[in-house]
């Protein structure tokens, strides 16, 4: 048997439409040449397929294409947000306000700026998985930079209101910086009404090739960010390294057609998320973890009684995710999970399904049909 892919939150595979579009840009007879090359006409075709993929992208996002920087993914983009502006605004203050539930690109990048002399505060989220306005107000001191809050969670599908944290923000002029990764080209996103200042993006989350994002950059007012890697200065100082056109190219074709497509995807993986709750909870003691009405991808489920390890050796056919780290001597829950205050026990016993563009209807049939019975199974009833 195929395994089902049901790991879409982790990575999904690149469209054909996009595919087809980044082989044009990789081989001899293609635009092959460094857009950064000046002096010949193949330099100037790369540029100009990098700026063509740029204000698409802007399109899609509703800003400037002078806002966009490149860089290697929402990790990158992640680091240059934070480390930028806790650099460029270190006279001003050194506190940083964040969530308990963030990637670890914002929470590891949080921890090492603890070590250069900034204090982080970790807002607990509610048990949905959200933030409110309201907490982060009460977190802000007079010492506050930067606030990074993400979109939507990718352990739980739950949906912060990006808006309503912003205007809080906006008002005592502290940079706002939001992890797009799972939201873009997913939740409709318009930056010239989100009271935003930086927005982390990825291209493999929504059907473009690995090793690309960008990273939003408000340019009115113009925003700082200090560079955290440098060389030739591409990138207007802020992000050095030849541009890789094809990866670019990709990136930018996954956005303009998950854009089109937003309606008619989110109803895709609607129906079918419907149909693999309706299914999967026909067992006893299931429970969806989060919040229920929040991104449909994301389906994170508890399976009370049963070894989440267990469980998932017992369903191989079908690829999804414990979100828990393993060390040598034990299995620690997923930290998502324990900062929505889960209990160890139904940590341990979750796993989190993330459906997509290309799952199918027999796919889910075929993961109901596996999960019940190895819960029944391992449950010995
Ligand atoms: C995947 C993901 C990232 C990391 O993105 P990469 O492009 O793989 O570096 C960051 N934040 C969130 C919320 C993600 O889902």
């Amino acid at each position: 048997m195929q395994t089902a892919y049901f790991d879409y939150a982790a990575t999904t595979p690149v469209d054909p439409v996009v595919a087809e579009k980044m082989i044009q840009y990789l081989m001899p007879d293609g635009c092959f040449a460094n857009p950064a090359s000046r002096a010949h006409m193949p330099g100037w075709f790369a540029e100009q397929a990098v700026e063509e993929a740029r204000l698409k992208i802007a399109k899609a996002l509703n800003c400037d294409a002078r806002e966009l920087v490149w860089t290697s993914g929402a990790t990158e983009s992640n680091n240059l947000a934070l480390k930028g502006v806790a650099e460029t605004r270190r006279q001003r203050g050194r506190h940083i306000i964040t969530s308990a539930i963030e990637h670890k690109a914002v929470l590891d990048t949080c921890g090492w700026l603890e070590t250069q002399g900034y204090d982080v505060t970790y807002l607990k989220p509610d048990q949905k998985g959200v933030i409110t306005a309201e907490q982060v107000a009460d977190a802000i001191t007079d010492q506050t930079i930067l606030a990074s809050f993400m979109m939507v969670n990718n352990e739980l599908g739950s949906i912060n209101d990006i808006a309503a944290i912003g205007d809080v923000l906006k008002a005592r002029d502290i940079v706002f910086h939001v992890d797009a990764a799972q939201a873009g080209g997913k939740l409709p996103i318009d930056l010239k009404a989100l009271p935003v200042d930086l927005m982390s993006f990825s291209g493999h989350k929504v059907y473009g090739p690995k090793g690309i994002g960008t990273l939003y950059v408000r340019r009115d007012p113009d925003l700082k960010v200090a560079a955290q890697i440098h060389g030739g200065g591409h990138e207007r100082g802020m992000r050095s390294g030849t541009l890789p056109t094809h990866q670019i190219v990709g990136m930018a074709e996954a956005f303009t057609l998950a854009t089109q497509r937003m309606e008619q995807d989110k109803q895709h993986i609607s129906v079918l998320r419907e149909q693999l709750w309706l299914g999967i909870s026909s067992l006893p003691d299931v429970t969806i973890n989060g919040d229920a009405d929040g991104y449909p991808g994301i389906i994170n489920l508890c399976f009370s009684g049963v070894d989440g390890e267990a469980l998932l050796m017992a369903i191989k056919d079908i690829a999804v995710s414990t979100g828990s780290a393993c060390n040598s001597a034990s299995v620690d829950p997923s930290y998502v999970l324990s900062g929505i205050g889960l209990p160890r026990e139904k940590a341990l016993s979750s796993l989190r399904f993330s459906l997509g563009r290309f799952t199918t209807e027999s796919e889910v049939e075929q993961a109901i049909d596996i999960v019940v019975k190895a819960v029944t199974a391992l449950r010995g009833q």
